[in-house]
């Protein structure tokens, strides 16, 4: 297969991997409340490593979603997060992917600050944020961390088998929204395009990822959308998810995905909300743009972050006390040029 990568790219990749020796265990990590990036990329390097006589093993700091264990069928007892304080202890190397802060490693923050051994990044956040020291192969451009890895891969020369390009192929879908959002690239789809050569089938994926859903979720939906709130002199919309709504329909923080969207979809919205409590007082708020809006610059100052386009920030304070902050502040930012 022709190269995708640029003689940069390729070199930095090539020296990225040096830190990895057959032998030793390797744990494999993302953020809080993982997604089909995070997810994604994780599998897809772990089927590259162990290739390569790598022990490896994931242990996230969330359980898996439902939707996403399909990608672990053909890898019984790789995914350890139920143990993951005690594989971290154990681990030669740690690789975090899809973030580039210790912060967002939740309840294993401190086990991986302290471990003591090298860590490993990959990521394409644009907010970089504090790790313990280790190689690092980040780009904000990239559209999603698989793309990254499938790139790690290419540039080794390390051949792609079927779940590996299964999982890399399921990180740039969920991250790039089916190829919908702004960074579905040139360069993405041609590496979505090596992807579907390797063998993967696209609708069999389509199908484990989006519709295979409990019905809780389309219950979820229809509950928050009746949240909805439209300010068209502002060009904000926001939802509400109702306090209490996953654990009655049954469903989890996964199932939430892409209901930020539809307030994004009305016409004359520059920016999109959605509050949730996630834990007795402490609310996090989802954000998407349209346009030239800066939701990763209008997080930052309430300790959030992201992409220019999807961002995130959690608070403290009753729902209502987090709308008032942050809508306030919303409505000075897009009433500014909102691209500070
Ligand atoms: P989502 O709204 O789908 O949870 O997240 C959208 C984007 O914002 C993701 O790239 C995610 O990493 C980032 N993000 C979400 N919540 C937070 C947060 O609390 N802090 C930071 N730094 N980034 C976040
Ligand atoms: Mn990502």
């Amino acid at each position: 297969m022709a190269t995708l990568l640029t003689p940069d790219q390729t070199a930095s990749a090539r020296s990225f991997v040096e830190v990895f020796k057959a032998g030793q265990r390797v744990c494999l990590t993302t953020h809080v409340n993982p997604d089909g990036d995070g997810l994604g990329s994780e599998v897809g390097l772990l089927h590259l490593l162990r290739a390569r006589g790598v022990h490896a093993f994931i242990t996230n700091p969330s359980p898996t979603p439902e939707r996403y264990h399909f990608l672990f069928a053909d890898l019984p007892g790789a995914d350890r997060t139920a143990e993951a304080v005690k594989e971290l202890r154990r681990a030669d190397l740690i690789v975090v992917l899809d973030i580039s802060d210790v912060g967002r490693l939740g309840m294993l923050s401190a086990a991986v600050k302290d471990s003591g051994v090298p860590v490993a990044c990959i990521d394409h956040h644009v907010s970089a944020g504090h790790l313990p020291g280790g190689p690092r192969y980040v780009n904000p451009d990239a559209s999603a961390t698989g793309e990254l890895v499938f790139e790690i891969a290419q540039a080794n020369g390390w051949p792609l088998g079927i779940s590996a390009a299964r999982a890399l192929y399921v990180a740039i879908l969920t991250d790039t929204g089916a190829f919908r959002f702004s960074n579905t690239r040139p360069h993405v789809l041609r590496v979505a395009a090596s992807l579907l050569e390797v063998g993967i089938d696209p609708e069999q994926i389509y199908l484990e990822v989006y519709a295979n859903a409990p019905e809780g979720r389309a219950r979820l939906l229809a509950e928050s959308l009746q949240t909805l709130v439209v300010e068209p002199e502002h060009g904000l919309a926001w939802v509400t998810v109702p306090p209490g709504a996953l654990e009655r329909l049954n469903v989890s923080s996964d199932d939430l995905d892409g209901i930020v969207e539809f307030p994004r979809s009305i016409v004359g919205v520059r920016m999109a909300l959605l509050f949730r409590e996630i834990a007795a007082g402490r609310v996090k708020v989802s954000l998407r743009s349209v346009g030239a809006v800066d939701v990763a610059a209008f997080a930052k100052p309430f300790g959030g972050g992201g992409h220019t386009k999807a961002a995130g920030l959690s608070l403290e304070g009753s729902i209502s006390e987090v709308q008032a902050r942050v809508l306030t502040a919303a409505r000075a930012f897009l009433n500014g040029d909102g691209s500070r």
